[in-house]
């Protein structure tokens, strides 16, 4: 593989630590760990990764400082790991500049698939921050930017302007978590009262189009309590 993105790990739990650098380094990527808040900063200054996985919970400092440090004056992609019961957390880092997170316990694939989808999205970001071309296909779903158009199983789906907005976005941050917050800021400018509503009631019709029952995941996971998640392509 020719992906040689160096990843710095801040794990202090020393297991996690070596599974993922294991996992990374065969995956053709070059990692560098840290143990605590201290070191990782040490270590993210003399190294300049392309990515930071990141845990909360470390000895000497929140994770969450880390986070607020490196948004000071860098883009560069965060991915938080958190416990299933940080549901509050997660928002807090995505809000703080995180750009996903990963729940423990996690495998190799969940990683794997999670740093690819935050390396590529950084790069998109980069380069056509929000253009309007090309496709976007997912399984039997495909969206043509320039017409506006989503099909699936080559049918066309009617959406409303807003209803197409929501999934335009979601694809162009595929793979990743998109708070509420991040969604209808995207899709409306500005959040109000009713925002949340407004776009769950969008988020529901999308998924009745796009052939959701209610509880079940096509295209679009529903992320408890944090956003929503376009699968990636493929
Ligand atoms: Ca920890």
């Amino acid at each position: 593989m020719s992906n040689k993105h160096k990843i710095l790990v801040v794990e202090d739990e020393r297991k996690i630590r070596s599974f993922m650098k294991a996992i990374l380094d065969t995956n053709g990527y070059q990692v560098v760990t840290a143990g605590d808040c201290v070191q990782g900063e040490f270590m993210y200054c003399s190294h300049r990764p392309d990515l930071v996985l990141l845990d909360l919970g470390l000895p000497d400092m929140d994770g969450m400082c880390f986070i607020q440090k490196i948004r000071l004056t860098d883009a560069t992609p965060i991915i938080v790991l958190s416990a299933r019961t940080e549901e509050g957390d997660k928002v807090e880092a995505l809000d703080a500049g995180a750009n996903d997170y990963i729940t423990k316990p996690f495998g190799t694939a969940e990683l794997l698939a999670r740093v690819r989808a935050t390396l590529r999205n950084h790069r998109y970001e980069k380069l056509e921050e929000g253009d309007s071309y090309g496709k976007y296909v997912c399984r039997d779903m495909e969206i043509d930017y320039e017409k506006r158009k989503v099909e699936v199983c080559g049918e066309e789906i009617k959406l409303t302007q807003t209803e197409y907005n929501i999934v335009a976005l979601l694809s162009r941050h595929s793979g990743r978590v998109m708070t509420y917050a991040a969604i209808i800021r995207g899709v409306w400018g500005s959040a109000d009262a009713g925002s949340v509503k407004k776009l769950q009631v969008n988020m529901a019709n999308i998924r009745k189009k796009l052939g959701s029952r209610p509880g079940e995941s096509k295209y679009i996971i529903n992320e408890l309590g944090v956003g929503y998640r376009m699968e990636d392509e493929g």
